[in-house]
């Protein structure tokens, strides 16, 4: 309950929406009653005078119904983008040091998610919250009022009668949403982590086809996939069955009720009571009022995926990010000189320190290449730097202020940074170029393109620079790719670039065009590079060698 109780209160921002729509729900349910009992009465007689008002009622119950599914439509949008945004916002802190977006998942962090598995929690499970108010809401309020009302006109025309359909209403009700939320529990927590694992399976399939064709193993994938689409199955079968005899069970409640109000009624008749008018008006109502209770059982029995979807969102969202703003952020210094104190650093819930007692100092405007072998945590060496984590001991500092002091954004604004995996979005390729700086004119996008090798690319791009590339557009090659991430570098002109492997994936040639044209691209800037080329490490002002997470000289 906790969990629906707290994306309850996520929805207040949008009371007023809210509000409307179940007013309007309200009025559907009270206009349908009024016109069934109306139609009773007009039919027997007694009303005859009230006749007019039949087609009145009908129209506004018609315009009433259409205003309740524009407004609680709207209500629900406005809910399920707040949720969103909301969902988002914590989610994007937890990048990368909680959640690797990368493919591999993250190592050690206290929620792993794999990039399939947060998509199924930014839709799937979002999307599930949409019961919350539209299914259950508001058909409960609907049908407690409607029951009310009910109790109220049949204890004033028929008393006799009023006993007997509440007690079936009350069944239809409560009883029946009450065992198809138990029956729905389990099958629903299902539906949510089966859905989530089929989707995972479907990205790994498409992501991962050319190395599973290579190796052969695609039928394995696909077996393993079907398997997945077949326990969803089970699952959603299981829902349906449950909902299908939730619908009977009303269902034959109604007749039930119907009946009973007949039966008592005749009872009363044959007593020598005129019941014949109240009779007919106790049986529309009646059928108007089982009509509200009717969505219940299917709105409790989904209860249980809801409150699992909201269990998954939660958990993602309370997760403490590794690296926190201060309370009160220092003013960012005017240097750009960069120091290493000392820093140990353990990825969280790894075995070995990645980083053991690390010392540097990149003064401002000076260029150092670091070099080592895989897995000596130069990528490591350039996390901390971005605070993508913080040292278990010592400090970062920039310009002498350590990065634990600044706010995160204040610090990346003077960054530049390429990372391992460079990542192309769906977009044009002059989104791709302006990621980190909106607007730039003609001559530092031409600049940019040159430096980073890319005239020619962009020069045979069916659109230019507004080619869509990604998997809607124009494929890119890892080296293109390695290239469109160094000129976005380039583009958005800090004053410290960090820069891992800039040059993987060119070949020789290209290499020494782009390393001729970073040099003109840095000057002037503070610059770590990672690399494992000699040659790109040579144009460098100095180099230091990383092994098992030690500098060595
Ligand atoms: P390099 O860039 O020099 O190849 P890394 O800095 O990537 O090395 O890795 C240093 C060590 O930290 C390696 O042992 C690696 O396995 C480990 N490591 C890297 N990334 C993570 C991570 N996200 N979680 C846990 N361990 C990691
Ligand atoms: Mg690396």
């Amino acid at each position: 309950m906790a969990d629906l109780l707290f994306f309850l209160r996520l929805t207040t921002r949008r009371a007023g929406w809210m509000l409307l729509g179940a007013v309007f729900a309200v009025l559907v349910v009270a206009l349908g009653l009024a016109l069934l009992g109306l139609a009773g009465a007009v039919a027997v007689g007694v009303a005859g005078g009230l006749a007019w008002w039949l087609r009145p009622v009908a129209l506004g119950r018609s315009a009433a119904r259409y205003l309740e599914k524009l407004t609680t439509h709207e209500a629900t949008f406005r809910i399920l983008s707040d949720i969103r945004i909301w969902f988002f916002d914590r989610v994007s802190p937890l990048v990368p040091g909680r959640i690797d977006s990368g493919r591999g998942g993250g190592k050690g962090g206290t929620v792993s998610l794999r990039a399939g598995d947060l998509l199924s929690r930014l839709v799937g499970d979002v999307d599930a919250l949409d019961g919350l108010y539209i299914q259950l809401a508001v058909p409960s309020l609907v049908a407690l009022l409607t029951v009310l009302a009910l109790a109220a006109v049949l204890s004033a025309v028929a008393p006799s009668v009023a006993v007997a359909v509440l007690a079936l209403l009350l069944a239809g009700g409560l009883a029946v949403p009450a065992l198809a939320e138990r029956a729905g529990r389990a099958a629903g927590r299902q539906q949510v982590e089966r859905s989530a694992r089929l989707r995972q399976q479907a990205i790994d399939l498409t992501q991962g086809l050319t190395d599973l064709i290579a190796h052969e193993a695609v039928s394995a994938a696909l077996a393993g996939a079907g398997r997945a689409s077949a326990r969803l199955g089970d699952a959603v079968r299981h829902q349906a069955l449950v909902a299908a005899v939730g619908a009977a069970a009303t269902q034959m409640l109604t007749q039930a009720a119907l009946i009973a109000v007949l039966l008592v009624g005749v009872a009363a008749g044959a007593d020598g009571e005129a019941v014949g008018p109240t009779l007919a008006i106790a049986a529309f109502v009646t059928l108007a009022a089982f009509e509200a209770i009717a969505p219940l059982p299917l709105a409790y029995q989904m209860l249980g995926r809801t409150r699992a979807a909201g269990r998954r969102l939660r958990e993602v969202a309370e997760t403490q990010p590794t690296v926190v703003d201060p309370a009160e952020p220092t003013v960012p210094p005017a240097g750009t000189d960069l120091r290493v104190d000392g820093v140990r650093f353990a990825y969280p819930g790894a075995d070995s320190v990645a980083l053991d007692g690390v010392d540097l100092t990149v003064r401002a405007g000076e260029k150092v290449a670091i070099v080592g072998p895989s897995g000596s945590g130069k990528s490591t060496l350039l996390a901390l730097l971005l605070r993508f984590y913080d040292p278990d001991a010592g400090a970062v500092r920039i310009g002498g202020a350590d990065l634990r002091d600044l706010a995160q954004d204040d610090h990346h604004a003077r960054l530049g940074v390429l990372s391992q995996g460079t990542a192309i979005l769906a977009g044009t390729l002059r989104d791709n170029l302006t990621l980190g700086a909106p607007d730039p004119d003609a001559a530092s996008l031409d600049r940019a393109l040159r430096i980073a090798g890319l005239d020619r690319f962009a020069a045979d791009l069916p659109d230019g620079l507004d080619t869509w590339l990604g998997e809607a557009g124009v494929a890119v090659s890892g080296g293109e790719g390695r290239r469109i991430a160094l000129a976005r570098v380039i583009l958005r002109d800090a004053p410290i670039l960090l820069l891992d492997e800039p040059t993987e994936g060119l070949d020789a040639e290209t290499e020494r065009a782009v390393l001729a044209a970073l040099a003109e691209a840095t000057v002037g800037k503070t610059v770590v590079m990672i690399t494992h080329r000699d040659a790109v490490a040579q144009a460098m002002d100095r180099v230091v060698r990383m092994e098992a997470g030690r500098l060595v000289e």
